[in-house]
């Protein structure tokens, strides 16, 4: 777990759905994977904002589309990589019901003051 090297020693190529990450499809999910585990880690915490919660539905739904896009692209995708690109829209999906539940829990009692 933690942060890999994102390209250091990747020979893959970047698809064109992620030129703007500069990613191969590996490392985009594993980076995903691992932004997800450290918001979910926020979320469960209970204290994120309106404001950051904002952003990380933003977060989740800006990369979903992003891997659906790669994953409807045509590229030739190993099995292996197909399974991991299910597995992170799981972590996706996961991480967005994380959310809703920890601001249901939010408006029972702490509000956050608004700025
Ligand atoms: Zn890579």
């Amino acid at each position: 777990m933690g942060t890999r090297g994102q390209t250091a020693g990747c020979k893959n190529d970047s698809p064109s759905a992620l030129a703007e990450q500069q990613l191969c499809v590996l490392h985009f999910t594993l980076s995903l994977e691992s932004g997800c585990a450290e918001m979910r880690r926020e979320t469960a915490l209970g204290n994120t904002g309106h404001e950051r919660q904002r952003e990380i539905m933003r977060f989740i739904t800006e990369n979903g589309e992003k891997l659906a896009r790669v994953a409807t692209s045509g590229l030739h995708l190993t099995d292996d990589l197909k399974a991991r690109i299910l597995s992170t829209f799981l972590t996706l999906m996961n991480l967005r019901e994380n959310l809703d539940r920890a601001s249901m829990r939010s408006s029972y009692g702490r509000h956050t003051v608004p700025r």
